[in-house]
């Protein structure tokens, strides 16, 4: 995936517009509000402008009446409490209009993020800087800031100039001198924003990493919690992850502390700017310039501050934006890396054969390990082929190239003589069962599990696969039977589901990873028949330690570091030596084969 890296606020607003246009009218809505409530804010000024030079002009005229008092401050009340009561209810509509609009952008981002992350191939799964729990926080800052800039731009911004504008309009209206004042001040305050906005963004680049880093080793830890205690790791990993939270909040601090000083340096630059509108007004109203009244310096002291309110508030949405830049970032890398969806051709025949024919392939993972060198095999219907080689050699790496969830780097594979990259791939895996050695369950019940890959299966059939897979009586035996959580099922029991899925499924082509390798004894031979059984007519592939499977198969395909030592039916492999004769003599050893005979020879007197 390409990275992105400094994106701009302008290619920012491009790619969240088409978020925000299914609400539209909910933007406008709120926007309208918002400007109304915006303009009710100047009210209090020019309110105040009038009280204080009609109560001043009153009390210095010779015939002061207590009616002509009461008639304004009669006007007064009704002015500011009429335009408190509609402040509240235009703020309730504009807050839930807005709120609601952020909640479904909010939503519409979540999902479109976790649509298209299900589109990715493999490839971009086992990427380094693509753990759990670096994506889930990238997603979820990715949503949050996003959601915010939204309500920033789309809300927020227009009222907030609208305002600012306003009240300089009126502060040149009443006075040009007062005017250039503050028309001064406001581009100081704007560059101070500026630079701080500026200083804070590599930082933020660097909190964006650590918080990633953080909740993938929460989920670390969580996922190995059985190990950590077992080997009372408690005190090491919990320093692994002071440490980083030392960096963390190091770069918290330094946040801060550069965002306190240029506050204060703002405040600072807006309070001289109140002593300066201060002194001229008083200066003014000193020599008499004409329509200077003491009134005058409250009236321009707030309107002042009503120019650098919004203005304050413009260093908030900055600050959001800026974050917002570094994590959309990240974001958008997954939601628009076309390059990471899965490939699929439109080959889909009206039958399956299960013929593979793997030709001179290498192949690469993601994070550089080379895995498989001039593989070389053909895998035929019928027959059940076994890959054997010590742990690493490459055996699930071949079935995940046969499921097409990675790509060869050079060379070819083909099913019934099609290149697998011409077929469809959703076809393909609905005619491929895969069975793996660590359990798949989802949250779910035991028959959910069951029917993952066949929804409209009937209960009977659940049954009947079930009862292939040697599970059924061990289900009906648990208190809430087929309706018991699939997680609370024993390791064994769930690698039957997997088993017993695979046999709903009915597929022409099975991949068994290890299905076994949690299974007891008595279990093993059990699915074993059932394998046994299936394999008429499919194509079955199994990765197996068990003797018993191995020397059972049909074909066998021995494997060492990434490449094909030793082909074709086990007796004559094992007859060549090799790695097959190391490991089939050293299974055998280990199984201590010779007791076991004498042993069992003993119990039933028939040796
Ligand atoms: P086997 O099934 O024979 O035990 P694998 O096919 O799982 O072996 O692994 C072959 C090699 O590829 C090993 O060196 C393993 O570490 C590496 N490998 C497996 N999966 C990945 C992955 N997702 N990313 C990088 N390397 C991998």
């Amino acid at each position: 995936m390409k990275k992105r890296t400094n994106m701009t606020i302008w290619e920012l607003f491009g790619k969240i517009w088409k978020y925000v246009i299914p609400y539209k009218w909910l933007v406008v809505a709120t926007l309208t509000l918002t400007l109304i409530s915006s303009l009710f804010a100047q009210v209090n000024a020019i309110v105040l402008d009038r009280t204080v030079d009609s109560v001043n002009a009153l009390v210095t005229a010779k015939d002061f009446a207590w009616s002509k008092a009461a008639r304004i401050l009669t006007i007064i009340s009704i002015v500011l409490l009429g335009k408190e009561v509609l402040t509240v209810l235009i703020g309730f509509a504009q807050k839930y209009f807005g709120m609601r609009m952020r909640i479904l952008v909010s939503r519409d981002l979540a999902q479109a993020v976790i649509e298209k992350m299900l589109t990715f191939r493999m490839a971009f799964f086992s990427a380094n800087g693509n753990e759990p729990g670096k994506l889930q926080t990238r997603i979820d800052r990715g949503v949050d800031s996003l959601t915010n800039t939204v309500n920033n731009v789309f809300i927020d911004l227009l009222p907030m100039f609208t305002s600012a504008g306003l009240a300089l309009i009126l502060i040149f209206a009443a006075n040009i001198y007062v005017g250039l004042t503050a028309l001064f001040i406001v581009p100081l305050y704007f560059l101070i924003t500026w630079l701080q906005a500026k200083k804070l963004r590599g930082w933020r680049r660097e909190m964006r990493s650590y918080h990633e880093q953080k909740s993938n080793g929460i989920m670390n830890i969580i996922e190995s919690i059985n190990v950590i205690k077992s080997f009372n790791r408690e005190r090491i990993e919990g320093d692994k992850q002071l440490d980083l939270q030392i960096r963390l909040t190091n770069n918290q601090m330094a946040t801060r502390k550069v965002s306190f000083l240029f506050d204060g340096l703002k405040s600072f630059v807006q309070q001289v700017g109140t002593v300066l509108i201060i002194i001229l007004t008083a200066y003014l109203v000193l020599i008499g310039y004409p329509g200077m009244t003491i009134g005058k310096i409250m009236y321009h002291i707030m309107l002042f501050s009503n120019v650098i309110a919004p203005i304050r508030q413009l260093q908030m949405i900055f600050d959001n934006m800026n974050e917002a830049l570094v994590y959309a970032e990240g974001f958008f890398d997954i939601l628009d890396s076309d390059d990471e969806i899965e490939p699929s051709g439109g080959y889909k025949p009206s039958t399956v054969r299960g013929h593979f024919e793997i030709e001179n392939v290498d192949f690469t993972y993601p994070n550089g390990n080379k895995a498989l060198h001039n593989i070389n095999m053909t895998i035929d219907p019928g027959k059940i082929t076994a890959f054997v080689g010590l742990s690493g050699a490459g055996k699930s790496t071949i079935v995940n190239l046969l499921d097409k969830f990675y790509v060869p780097d050079s060379g070819c594979i083909k099913l019934d003589g099609v290149d697998l990259r011409e077929w469809d791939t959703k076809y393909l895996r609905e005619n491929i069962g895969l069975v793996l050695q660590k359990n798949h369950i989802f949250d779910g019940t035991v028959e959910e599990n069951i029917k993952y890959g066949k929804p409209d299966a009937t209960h009977a059939e659940v049954l009947m696969a079930a009862k292939k897979a040697y599970l059924l009586d061990q289900v009906q035996n648990l208190p809430e039977g087929f309706n018991t959580k699939a997680t609370l099922l024993s390791g064994g029991q769930q690698q039957r589901v997997a088993i017993a899925r695979m046999f709903l499924k009915n597929p022409p082509i099975i991949f068994l990873d290890e299905p076994t390798a949690s299974l007891d004894a008595v279990a093993t031979e059990q699915i074993k028949n059932s394998i046994d059984a299936i394999k008429q007519n499919r194509t079955v592939i199994i990765i197996s330690h068990s003797i018993s499977q191995i020397i059972d198969s049909d074909v066998i395909y021995a494997l060492k570091e990434g490449r094909v030592e030793q082909g074709g039916n086990p007796d004559e492999v094992y007859k060549q030596g090799g790695i097959y004769k190391e490991i089939l003599d050293a299974s055998a050893r280990s199984l201590n084969i010779d007791k076991i005979a004498r042993t069992i020879g003993d119990g039933t007197g028939e040796q």
